[in-house]
This record gives C-alpha cells, structure tokens and sequence, in this order.
C-alpha cells in the first residue's frame, strides 16, 4: 500500500487547500488499507465518507502535501473513533468485583483470566478467585486450574458434571466467604455462536450481575471478528472487549469494526500466550497499525511540531530582542489562557518558582477583558513602546477603557516585570521558556 500511496502521492503537491481529486485519490487508498487491515466493509464505507465530510476543503499544513493531510485527518478520525483514552477495567465499590468472560472457542478467554488476574495481583496486589464454569471441554478446567497453580491463584471447580450455573453461584458464594476482591467466569465457548450457548452465558449474567463482560476476540478472525462480535453483543451486556492474537501479522482492523458495531470500548490486546503478554488498548499505537502507514505518520508528526516551534520561535525571538510589546502582551495572555493558570505556566521556568513577580501575575477572566480594553485605548505607537505611557497617557487610558488609574498602573506594571522576567529567562534558560510556552 505505502508504495501505491507514495505513488499517488507525487502527483499531488501542497496547494493550500485540499481539492476534491486529491480526496478522490487518496481516500481510494485509505479505502484499500482498511479493508486490507480486515476493517469490516459496512464500518470502512461509513468511516471513509465521514473522513471525506471533514477533509473536503480542508487546509493544508505547511511541511505536508495534500494526501499526507488527509492521512493525517484519517489518523485523527481513526484514533477518535475507537475512543481517544484508554479505558481501564470497571471496579465495583464492594467486594468482589466480578468479571465474566465470553467469546468463542479458541478467542483466549481462559487465557486472559489469566492475564487480567496476574496484572492485577502485580498492580493492584489483588486476591482473585478463578472460577471455572467451561464445562464442555474436560482440557478447560485443568488449563486453567495450572495457570492457577503456576500464578500462585486459588480455582474454584466442580468438575464436568456440575451446570455452569450451579458451579458461578457457588464460586461466587466462596469467593465472598473468602473475601477475595476480584472474581474471573471462565465461561465455555463454542465454534460458532449457539442459542444454547448464548442462553448459558445470559443465565450466568443473571446470577452473577458481573461488572464487567469481556467479550474476547481472536483479532486474527478477521472480518469474521466483527459478525461474532455483533453477536455477542446482541445478547449480552457486554462492557469492554479483548482483541487478542495481535502478535500474529494481522493489522488489527477488526479493533476499528468492532468498536463501531458494539460501541463497546477495546480495553484490553492480546500479544502472546504468557501471562505477561496483555497491554493496555491505545487507540492512537492501533490507529497507526491499521493504517500501516507508521513511516508517513512519523513525517506528520514532525510537521506538525514544526508549525507549533515556528509560532513559539518568533514569540521567543521577540522577547529575547526586548520588541515584546502590547499587543504580543495580550496575544500571549489568550495563549496562555487556553493553556491553564498562567501561574502555574510560568512555575515550569527554572528558578522562577519563587520569583515574587509571580504573585503579580495571577489573572482572571474579568480582569483580562479590562486589561484587553486598556490595550485596545492605546495607540498603535503606544503598543509598540510602552515607555511612551507617561502618566498623562496613562490618564488618557484609563478613561479610555472605563478603567481605574490605579489598573493602568498596574497593568503596566506587570507588562514591564513580565518582559524583563521572560527576557531573563530566554537569556539563561532557553529551554525552560520552550516549556512553558508549549504548556
Ligand atoms: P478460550 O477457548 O477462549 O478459553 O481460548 P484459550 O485461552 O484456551 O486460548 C486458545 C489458544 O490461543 C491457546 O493456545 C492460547 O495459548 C492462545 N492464545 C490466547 N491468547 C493469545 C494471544 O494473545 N496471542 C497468541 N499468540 N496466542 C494466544
Ligand atoms: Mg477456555
């Protein structure tokens, strides 16, 4: 794909805008990449008219040409739609919490009780209970009374004879006798979906009332991935997903139709049969692995840091040339609103943790309208020289803006300490004023 797409992409060069061809072009590859990464059809239509929605007429970066903009609008709109944040297991606020797993057969269910049991001993130092409710395959139990054994957790088990239903009530009755904070239903799977099956695992939902459903899912399905997936969903209340088997060669598409056909968040990837083998799902490591465009994204990535240093360097330069003025003043005083409590901000720059001008430098909200107002009283020379401001400029001013004299003075008080402050510390500490200036 990358070969075809960087084909395409020589013929399209940075125009500004994105033009409706350069849309045509790219997005057919976009097309063939996700459903080559095994994106579900129906999920990969509805993805590329949406990106095409939010790419048509959009600017072009400084550094990208138009294909490498859309990508990164797909990547964006990728990242976005499986969930930006990683999303951690639900815990209940009594003991235990319970979590029951479902899935087929061979999806990794036995195996990730085991991984979610190790991780949370590791993490959390918990004390779950395994309990075993597969009773369809008699190699079930004993996998995972070893896993039990080897990761040093106790298994509650009945054996083949017993209904699954009579061994989770029972299970659940001793974890509570044992008070163990976490319980994991290893429940069976079959090949296929089954109304038998589906009715067992929405009895055990009942009895158990778990906080949390995983529906476990071999990423290496495919597109079959997604139709199961589906129905599970239909007939549980599913809370969270696995995709396991991502350490084979599969691009991992299904994590994209999957999130769109359950709604339900990926919490959880499969990369090994050690117990150690489970990460954390991020939506944005498995954007960029659906894609397959790892190289193109990386280039992205820095054009997009380079628009942002170049925005910071000419405030920067400006300081450290002492021509910061009025107007670089409030535009500064947006930016840094947006980023959070100026405060705060200035806090990052070395040495000036415990600098007293600080103390003058905690701005609300009123008082940036006033001061914006004060500003906008001024004369254009006045903005770009505030030494002008004499005391009958400052006058002036103040009934300018409807403002106190005493605000004037202070304003300008805190425009002078800030200037010789920033002067300082882009002098000394050129990385420290980076820091604050890119929150
Ligand atoms: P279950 O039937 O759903 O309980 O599936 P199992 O947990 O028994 O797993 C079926 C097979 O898949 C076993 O051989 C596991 O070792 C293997 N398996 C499970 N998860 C992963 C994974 O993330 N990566 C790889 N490579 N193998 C896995
Ligand atoms: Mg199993």
């Amino acid at each position: 794909l990358t070969e075809r797409l960087s084909k395409a992409m020589k013929n399209l060069t940075g125009r500004g805008r994105i033009s409706d061809e350069d849309l045509q072009e790219t997005l057919r590859e976009i097309r063939l990449a996700l459903l080559e990464a095994d994106v579900n059809y129906a999920t990969v239509k509805k993805f590329v008219a949406n990106v095409r929605e939010k790419a048509k007429g959009a600017d072009i970066m400084n550094g990208l040409n138009a294909a490498q903009q859309i990508v990164k609008i797909v990547n964006d709109e990728l990242t976005e739609t499986m969930g930006e944040e990683a999303v951690p297991l639900n815990k209940s606020d009594k003991i235990p919490t319970v979590i029951m797993m479902a899935g087929l057969q061979g999806a990794g269910k036995t195996t990730t009780v085991a991984k979610l049991a190790y991780k949370l001993k590791q993490e959390a130092n918990a004390r779950p209970l395994l309990i075993a409710a597969d009773v369809y395959r008699p190699a079930a139990i004993e996998q995972l009374e070893i896993l039990g054994r080897d990761l040093d957790m106790p298994v509650f088990s009945m054996g083949t004879d017993v209904d699954p239903r009579e061994i989770v009530k029972k299970g659940l009755a001793q974890a509570k006798e044992n008070k163990n904070d976490y319980v994991f239903i290893d429940t069976a799977g079959r090949l296929q979906i089954d109304a038998d099956m589906m009715q067992e695992l929405k009895d055990i939902e009942k009895i158990a009332q778990p906080d949390e459903i995983l529906l476990t899912v071999d990423a290496m399905t495919g597109q079959n991935a997604t139709a199961t997936a589906e129905g599970f969903a239909d007939a549980l209340d599913i809370t969270g997903v696995v995709l396991t088997k991502l350490d084979g060669d599969t691009r991992g598409g299904a994590a994209l139709s999957i999130r769109d056909v359950t709604g339900k968040p990926i919490k959880f990837v499969g990369q090994g049969e050690k117990p150690t083998d489970l990460d954390v799902f991020y939506p944005d490591r498995m954007a960029s692995r659906i894609l397959g465009m790892g190289d193109m994204l990386t280039l992205i990535e820095k054009a997009q840091k380079e628009v942002d240093e170049e925005q910071q360097a000419k405030q920067l330069q400006k300081m450290r040339e002492n021509t910061f003025d009025f107007n670089d003043f409030v535009d500064q005083l947006k930016q840094v609103q947006k980023m959070g409590p100026l405060e705060d901000l200035m806090k990052m720059i070395p040495g000036m943790a415990n600098n007293p001008a600080l103390a003058n430098v905690n701005i609300d909200e009123k008082q940036f309208k006033h001061m914006e107002a004060i500003v906008s009283s001024m004369t254009p020379a006045e903005r770009e020289d505030p030494e002008l401001i004499n005391p009958s400029r400052r006058r002036r001013l103040a009934a300018g803006a409807g403002r106190p004299i005493v605000e004037v003075n202070r304003m300008i008080k805190q425009f002078d300490q800030m200037r010789k402050m920033m002067n300082q510390a882009t002098k000394g500490n050129f990385g420290g004023m980076e820091q604050m200036m890119g929150g």
